[in-house]
């Protein structure tokens, strides 16, 4: 389901313009507007889903293809060996601001856990 008031769906519909990095059938990565890394992508799914916690038993394909989207990101990126970090931010403790899930694929620089 594309959702025409959703930023994400609309970059995932080539309506807003995102500098894409990575396509599959299913999946957009895309590089962060604000980068908190020197690689910053989101990769999202290009149907609307609001978050994690909206994701249904039947969305278990659509998870892997998310996962697999982002290691495929690293690998391209080139901090595959270095390492890197995904964070998935759900509801408004989580963090999350835009409501259509992405994973967040950060890397080359050490990213220290727990932030701050
Ligand atoms: P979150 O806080 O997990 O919802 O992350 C949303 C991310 O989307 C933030 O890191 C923003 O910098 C990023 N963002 C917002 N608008 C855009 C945009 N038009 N293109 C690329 N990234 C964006």
């Amino acid at each position: 389901m594309h959702d025409p008031d959703c930023l994400f769906c609309r970059i995932a519909s080539g309506d807003i313009p995102a500098d894409v990095v990575y396509e599959t059938e299913r999946t957009v990565a895309f590089r962060d507007i604000a980068p908190k890394a020197p690689v910053h992508v989101l990769v999202i799914p290009r149907e609307h889903v609001a978050s994690l916690a909206e994701v249904g038993g039947d969305d278990q394909q659509l998870l892997g293809e998310l996962m697999l989207a982002a290691r495929d990101v690293a690998a391209r990126e080139g901090v595959s060996v270095e390492g890197f970090r995904t964070v998935l931010n759900s509801g408004l403790n989580g963090g999350q601001e835009v409501m259509h899930l992405h994973v967040h694929v950060l890397g080359g620089r050490p990213l220290i856990w727990p932030p701050g």
